[in-house]
């Protein structure tokens, strides 16, 4: 058994770095080739249809078959010449992950024969043969039609032989099965809601884009020591291991220098997604050993969420022809940090002002302040919401144990800005500089001098921070679908401004001049949200007494965060902003549960098979020798033996107590597990998994790691932290 180990220890050390040549291009001359881009749009489409396409991309505008069909023959005739033999449908579902069917470019051509065909029907819209994915109940089995339909916003992409065509996915009766249409019912809802706003201030804003630049952390792992680890590869995480004597404590790994191996990997990675038009620009170590991470520049959100599905299933793919594994759990070790997804969101209009940064002139300040506050509102008001919006069984590692961020949602917004919202507060007319309304009356709008903010003072334990020139939300799992939280975050976004809007309308019609009405208004938002404000550390357990007292969401099992969905506010909000129905929300509350109560019977199957399997009779294995040793002993020291064995006892003791405490919880978690089992209400369920099976991972688990640390290292099974968590 403990063989293996070694042996792929042995192998795992001897690996060298693969030699990735770079291609003789340059960036910028291979970036985008696999993409159907408006570069590629242009040469294989003729104007007509490439005009109705961008139009359709950039306004909205609807596609006519027609036209559908012409896009279609240029798309099929650029991937043929690509050597594209398939084609598929590339959707979302509500599983982790994306979805892909293929089928080959042929039809019958009626003589018996085939012929080569891909039509602007096949381009727009699929019924893909998918009643096996979660539905929440939406979609019975035996009326399982679902249809995939294209979504031209996102442009269509190559991987391998097959052409990616983005898409919505949605149920026969219209409920969407995925994160993409509810996604973009979210972005429409913040750019009109954000273009009426911005209109109080430039009557030339036609378009607001919502951005999203994230930041991936993941870690790398060696495959063969992966292969050896039956927890990590079913369930993405390592259910046991003594943490390693050396792990992150010396910060050495944090912007260290990259292994070869790794860097090798990295630089496979960055060319492979910039063929595919993914701007992956920074990549980097992170706090842990073997830790690292990779951000693009930031982009349009719909585009930067796809970019995110494809890197992650490009990562894995890449991971494997450098002999390793990703990892892209949020916690695959205990004891050093897990991994995060940074959303960094912002606003920016068609003119080319990004709405949450400062400005040069006192009334582009009075608008940056405007959608700062707003933003701070909608945050305020949903924040148990957006906290469902990113809980999930493996993201539970992070939020709210012991590591960042914790399970409760606050801002951060920094000295400088604190210091500009509370003078509104204060005294709105004691700022520094004033400018004078349209009837030339004094009004004072705070001077933001340019430069002020910088990143300075960043506050690391904060889930969701201001940085400067947009949002920053922290508190994203490394293996989410960033959608989930953008459309939290986009809607309610949109039913505040919406909500500013008509308050603001109103106050002028009362005879209030723009800049009253708005500062007015906003001084109120400013006290009203206070209690979402919250500068200090995040991480200490006085935050939690003290963000119980101001009301902001505190619970931590995620089973009942997930109730946030069905609230009254989140159903409004929903309602309201177009987003989902209440049908929908129910569906999809449905799923989150059920995937939650699955996640820990797996976790709690693995533990179990491997007590039972690894840990159990190495043990035993261990301990009879100990026995056997001491029994001899006493045939050769008759006298002495009880002196001289006695270490040896303790450690037999010592064994036989944590072997036993396995043995027992093992017995009361599986009998836990049928007890949840027979439950069939999918929350009653997952609640029962939360409080009754996983704290017997835990508990497990401490007993094991405990083994570790005794049983002779020779024959332990399993490869170990320290073996697992340091790449050579
Ligand atoms: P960090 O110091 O947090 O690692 P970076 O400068 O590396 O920050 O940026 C992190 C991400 O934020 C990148 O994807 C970057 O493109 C993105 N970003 C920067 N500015 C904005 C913005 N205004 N809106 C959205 N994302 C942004
Ligand atoms: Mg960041």
């Amino acid at each position: 058994m403990a063989d293996l180990r070694f042996n792929v220890i042995e192998e795992a050390f001897k690996k060298k770095a693969l030699n990735v040549m770079a291609p003789s291009e340059r960036p910028s001359e291979y970036y985008g080739k696999y993409v159907f881009n408006r570069e590629t749009m242009y040469k294989y489409l003729d104007v007509k249809t490439y005009d109705a396409l961008i139009s359709c991309m950039d306004n909205g505008t609807p596609l006519d078959r027609k036209v559908a069909d012409k896009v279609a023959d240029g798309m099929s005739a650029w991937a043929k010449e690509m050597g594209v033999t398939h084609y598929t449908h590339w959707f979302q579902p509500l599983t982790e992950g994306t979805a892909e069917k293929h089928d080959a470019f042929i039809e019958h051509d009626g003589k018996g024969g085939v012929i080569e065909e891909f039509s602007g029907k096949l381009l727009v819209q699929q019924e893909p043969d998918a009643s096996s994915f979660p539905n929440g109940g939406i979609r019975n089995t035996f009326e399982a039609r679902g249809y995939s339909a294209w979504d031209p916003t996102s442009p269509a992409f190559i991987v391998g032989d097959t052409l990616c065509i983005p898409t919505i996915f949605i149920a026969y009766t219209g409920e969407s099965l995925d994160y993409k249409a509810p996604l973009l019912k979210a972005l429409d809802a913040v750019n009109k809601a954000a273009t009426d706003v911005c209109k109080l201030f430039d009557p030339n804003v036609k378009k607001v884009f919502p951005y999203l630049g994230w930041e991936q952390e993941y870690f790398l792992i060696d495959e063969g020591l992966y292969a050896a680890r039956p927890d990590l590869l079913m369930t993405g995480r390592t259910l046991m291991g003594h943490e390693s004597a050396k792990n992150q404590q010396m910060d050495d790994h944090y912007f260290g220098a990259i292994p070869e191996r790794v860097a090798a990997f990295m630089k496979e990675l960055e060319i492979e997604s910039h063929k595919l038009g993914i701007p992956v620009k920074t990549r980097h170590n992170e706090v842990a050993p073997n830790q690292f991470e990779l951000a693009p520049i930031f982009e349009e959100a719909n585009l930067a969420n796809d970019h995110n599905q494809l890197i992650m299933s490009v990562m894995k793919r890449i991971a494997r022809k450098h002999g390793f594994r990703v990892l892209l759990h949020e916690k695959p070790f205990k004891g050093v940090n897990g991994s995060g997804k940074h959303n960094n969101w912002s606003l920016g209009t068609d003119t080319g002002v990004l709405l949450l940064a400062p400005s040069k002139t006192p009334m582009g300040n009075l608008q940056f302040v405007t959608f700062l506050v707003n933003v701070m509102m909608a945050v305020y008001k949903h924040n148990g919401l957006l906290k469902a919006s990113i809980s999930s069984a493996t993201n539970a590692h992070r939020l709210g144990a012991n590591e960042a961020p914790p399970a409760i949602v606050s801002i951060f917004l920094g000295k400088q800005m604190s210091e500009v919202l509370d003078a509104i507060e204060s005294n709105p007319s004691d700022t520094e500089i004033n400018v004078l309304d349209k009837k030339g009356k004094k009004l004072d709008i705070m001077q933001i001098p340019e430069l002020l903010i910088d990143n300075t003072d960043r506050n690391r334990t904060s889930p969701f921070a201001f940085t400067g020139n947009r949002f920053e939300f922290r508190a994203v799992g490394s293996t989410a679908n960033c959608a989930a939280s953008m459309i939290v975050l986009n809607a309610a976004v949109a039913d505040q401004l919406k909500d500013f809007k008509m308050a603001v309308d109103k106050a002028m019609v009362a005879g209030k001049s723009l800049e009253v009405a708005i500062i007015d208004i906003l001084k109120g938002y400013i006290e009203e949200c206070k209690p979402i404000r919250f500068d200090g550390n995040g991480y200490s357990d006085e935050w939690k007494v003290e963000a119980a007292k101001r009301g902001l969401d505190c619970e931590t099992s995620v089973p009942l965060i997930i109730d946030r969905y069905l609230s009254d506010s989140a159903i409004g909000m929903f309602r309201r902003t177009g987003v989902l129905t209440e049908v929908e929300l129910e569906a999809r509350n449905e799923v989150k549960w059920e995937q939650y109560a699955k996640m820990i019977q797996i976790e709690s199957r693995v533990l179990e098979d491997m007590s039972k399997n690894h840990i159990i009779p190495v043990a035993t294995r261990y301990q009879t020798s100990l026995l056997e040793n001491v029994s001899m002993m006493k045939d050769v020291f008759p006298d002495k033996y009880a002196e001289l064995s006695a270490a040896d006892m303790e450690i037999i003791e010592k064994i036989a107590f944590h072997s036993a405490q396995i043995k027992a919880e093992v017995r009361a978690m599986v009998n836990a597990r049928k007890d949840a089992n027979k439950l069939t209400h999918e929350r009653a369920k997952a609640i029962a998994y939360h409080d009754e099976v996983s704290p017997y991972l835990d508990s497990i688990r401490y007993h094991i790691d405990k083994l570790e640390l005794i049983v002779d290292n020779q024959i332990w099974p399993l490869p170990k932290y320290r073996e697992l968590l340091f790449i050579r």
